[in-house]
């Protein structure tokens, strides 16, 4: 049973009733706040083979920005498997911020994501928008996303915390780390406790980077929360040549895994093309995750035959 109360006062009343935990009230966030939770969470995100995001393993979601046909998604997916990553990303419903710009494909992309999913066997990370689409989202994504520009639309976080499917949480560009666990706390006080934190840049005075990426988050998360926490190193570089090296730099500090852009063919992307990774270079950049994954004690999914092999 767990209850909201002074830890200090109920102590006599939980030592003398196992089972009973009580959360610190004093924090503004004691849902996803370690110190009422020790025992840190790991997230399993249904599939072929069911992927555990926080525990031993390093987990990597890829693919790209957005879907843009079948064949595009469907090699992408085959093309991830093969290199390692555990889930599939890409965008039906894109957040652009021009009106002018490519929009996403909507309901087709999610047919062309499902599709990549029966061939490829990796589950599903897609973006919810909207909150009158959480429940037609639920029912085709095994991850939902919310994205950096969504963190604070509230009714959007009670949606998503009313039903039964991990939710990648994304720093707002502006955010601070403790607006991030208060949007956690409200995903996980709705219901729904499959919350994995992701820190994808914020803004600063820099321009040499799309974002920053703030590595002391990871550690500050860490500290703080029990839930997961990703890294997201496509936005925080904008630049493909520099993501490697935000990868590396985010699993060495303690990150639980990565979410990243890959596209078959990144110079005809219709979104993000300049962050995207080739598919080999993807691959390359696998292998050198897994020797900084095994100095910080994290092991990292072996390249695997995928189910299907035909796009
Ligand atoms: C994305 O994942 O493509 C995206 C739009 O990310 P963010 O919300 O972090 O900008
Ligand atoms: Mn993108």
């Amino acid at each position: 049973m767990r209850c909201v109360g002074d830890i200090r006062l109920a102590g006599p009343v939980v030592d003398a009733s196992p089972g009973v935990e009580v959360l610190e009230a004093s924090s503004p966030h004691p849902l996803v706040s370690r110190c009422a939770h020790q025992r840190r969470t790991v997230v399993h995100v249904p599939g072929v083979r069911s992927v555990a995001v926080g525990g031993t393993e390093l987990v990597v979601f890829a693919g790209p920005c957005s879907v843009e046909s079948r064949e595009q998604i469907v090699e992408t997916a085959l093309g991830v498997a093969r290199s390692g990553a555990v889930a599939l990303r890409g965008g039906a419903f894109k957040p652009r911020t021009s009106p002018y710009a490519f929009q996403g494909l909507g309901e087709e992309g999610l047919e062309y994501l499902a599709e990549a999913r029966r061939i490829s066997g990796l589950p599903i990370v897609t973006e919810v928008m909207d909150p009158r689409l959480v429940g037609r989202l639920a029912e085709s994504a095994d991850v939902l996303q919310i994205g950096a520009r969504n963190m604070q639309n509230y009714p959007l976080l009670d949606e998503v915390g009313r039903v039964q499917r991990p939710v990648l949480l994304k720093r707002g560009i502006s955010a601070t780390i403790e607006e991030l666990l208060l949007a956690a706390e409200r995903v996980v006080a709705r219901g729904n406790d499959g919350v994995i934190l992701c820190e994808r840049g914020i803004r600063t005075y820099e321009t040499a980077t799309r974002n920053t990426l703030d590595v002391s988050a990871i550690a500050v998360l860490k500290d703080r929360s029990h839930l997961p926490v990703l890294i997201d190193p496509s936005h925080a570089a904008g630049r493909r040549e520099l993501v490697p090296a935000l990868a590396l730099a985010g699993v060495a500090a303690g990150a639980d895994g990565l979410i990243v852009e890959v596209h078959a063919r990144p110079c005809q992307a219709l979104t993000d093309g300049a962050q995207a990774l080739s598919l080999p270079e993807f691959s390359a950049m696998m292998e050198r995750l897994r020797p900084v994954g095994r100095a910080v004690g994290r092991s990292l999914a072996a390249p695997t035959r995928v189910l299907g092999g035909v796009a």
